[in-house]
């Protein structure tokens, strides 16, 4: 009969994948010449690689803190632990808990602790698993987020804290901008009101050797179910995929998507009324783009890798008008791979966005620039 020190490690090692990859959104997927490297340089344990038109996971080495979620422009890197609408629904809960104007995310280390009642915060593996899209959502509806750590210094996670320390900075950043008088702050305790009755301590800790062994119960099924579809696919399908088809390429278009953080958080500007003045900001969140009319040449690259649509190129009535580029900043993220597609250097994408940019919705008209040339299915990078 295995002990539970065994139980524990087969837990451990049949663990669900905590990160989703989702390949057509990774500009490096999408073209290799794509210089951005945002999640293997914040995940801190060499877990993700980026080349050769992949991007890959190892699961041995993830320790699914969320950061590379966290600092990924055109979110291929979707959290599962909790995935988004998961945390949302939990910091709201607790919120209703505490009848507090104020929303509060611990990580993983504290909440063991039990030192304050799990009913009065949303948890997290580690506090850079939170993206400026959820705070800013709480901000605008008039709530304080306050992120509690587990005392970072002796943490396996401590090297993530960068990451945690520039999210805060560019979610209060923004709440100043558009004078939201919201704040986001950090501490390394609870507030007194959270804390735990010696009772509640009990009754949880009962709760959670039985939620233990559920758990597990799943986490099996999951592992099962994981090694069926490997089997499936190993014997109905053992061609690997060309690059075209986990792209979903198609005549030339590669596809666009919505996103869905940068969408809530300009929502969340949006509820919080007009920016205090029209100078512009520094964000990793949104990019502007400016071209060099000498050195286009109008192929199109830049629009044709675009994971957005932010930048669209629109012909001419004939194929001797000159062509326009039209750019939308509000879908612009940042990902700079107009920037590294572009063989003429021509487009450049800057950190430096108006307000007035960012939430008018409508395309910029860039310039008018050469004659159009054919611009049809190009073989991918
Ligand atoms: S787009 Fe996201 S997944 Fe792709 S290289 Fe950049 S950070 Fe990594
Ligand atoms: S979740 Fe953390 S450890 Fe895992 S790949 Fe992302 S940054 Fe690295
Ligand atoms: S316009 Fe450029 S920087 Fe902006 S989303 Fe498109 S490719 Fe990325």
């Amino acid at each position: 009969m295995p002990s539970v020190e065994d139980v524990m490690e087969i837990a451990e090692s049949i663990r669900d994948r905590p990160i989703a990859i989702v390949d057509e959104r990774c500009v490096a997927v999408r073209n290799r010449n794509s210089t951005c490297k945002c999640c293997s340089e914040a995940c801190i344990k060499d877990a993700i690689s980026v080349s050769n038109n992949t991007v890959k996971l190892d699961l041995n080495a993830c320790m699914a803190c969320g950061a590379c979620t966290a600092v990924c422009p055109t979110e291929a890197l979707v959290s599962l632990e909790p995935p988004d609408e998961a945390l949302a629904q939990q910091a709201v809960n607790s919120v209703e808990q505490t009848g507090e104007n104020q929303v509060i995310i611990a990580c993983a280390r504290i909440a063991s602790k039990l030192t304050a009642d799990p009913r009065k915060f949303a948890e997290v593996p580690c506090l850079c698993r939170v993206d400026e899209s959820l705070m800013l959502s709480f901000a605008s509806h008039g709530f304080d987020v306050l992120l509690v750590d587990g005392n970072c210094k002796t943490c396996k996670y401590r090297d993530t804290n960068d990451v945690t320390d520039f999210v805060i900075d560019q979610t209060n950043d923004l709440i100043e901008k558009w004078g939201g008088t919201a704040q986001i702050t950090r501490s390394s305790e609870f507030p007194a009101d959270c804390a735990m009755r010696p009772e509640d301590v009990r009754n949880l800790r009962a709760r959670e050797r039985r939620g233990f062994f559920g758990s597990t119960a799943d986490k099996a099924k999951a592992a099962a179910y994981t090694a069926a579809m490997k089997e499936l696919h190993l014997k109905g399908d053992d061609k690997p995929k060309s690059l075209r088809e986990r792209l979903q390429a198609a005549h030339g278009h590669l596809p666009q998507f919505s996103m869905v953080r940068h969408d809530n958080a300009l929502n969340a500007l949006d509820r919080m009324g007009q920016a205090v003045d029209d100078e512009p900001f520094n964000t990793t969140m949104w990019g502007h783009v400016t071209f060099d009319k000498e050195k286009c040449n109008g192929c199109g690259m830049c629009a044709m890798f675009c994971p957005t649509g932010a930048l669209k190129k629109i012909d001419g009535k004939s194929a001797h008008d000159p062509y326009t580029m039209e750019f939308t900043c509000s879908a612009c993220t940042d990902c700079g791979l107009c920037e590294d597609a572009c063989f003429k250097k021509a487009i450049h994408v800057s950190e430096m966005v108006k307000p007035s940019q960012l939430m008018s919705f409508e395309p910029e008209t860039l310039q008018a620039i050469a004659p159009s040339q054919t611009f049809g299915a190009r073989p991918l990078s």
